[in-house]
């Protein structure tokens, strides 16, 4: 994997989710944004980035980040996944950045690296 320049290490959670809140309080889309609609909406907006891998071989997946025009359009629907998921986080009051580091935590304890390197499998309940 490679990174290109990046204002990824400069931007903070909150000021991109203030984008997002930002631009649905303009157009008074707040009415529409009821959590189960956005989440429905995150959903379809999955859908979307999973069409351009749709019917690809795993290495085709992978020469996808050296070809620009196709990786602009994933980028655009990783964009609207990623936009979705702050605006159902706008609109339940949660806290991504402590949900993110719960959540891995959790994973942790339930693949421990020791365990689960290089192969992966279904844990026992
Ligand atoms: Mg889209």
């Amino acid at each position: 994997m490679h990174f290109m320049a990046s204002s990824d290490d400069t931007t903070t959670v909150a000021e991109l989710r203030k984008l997002v809140a930002d631009f649905v309080a303009e157009r008074d889309w707040s009415q529409f944004h009821a959590p189960k609609n956005v989440s429905m909406a995150l959903a379809i907006e999955a859908a979307e980035l999973m069409e351009h891998f749709q019917w690809l071989t795993l290495e085709a997946s992978r020469e996808l980040s050296s070809q620009p025009e196709k990786l602009a359009e994933v980028a655009e629907e990783l964009a609207d996944v990623i936009g979705y998921s702050f605006a159902l986080a706008n609109e339940l009051g949660l806290d991504i950045s402590s949900a993110v580091r719960a959540k891995m935590v959790k994973n942790a304890q339930k693949y421990p690296a020791e365990k689960y390197r290089g192969k992966y499998e279904r844990p026992k309940k």
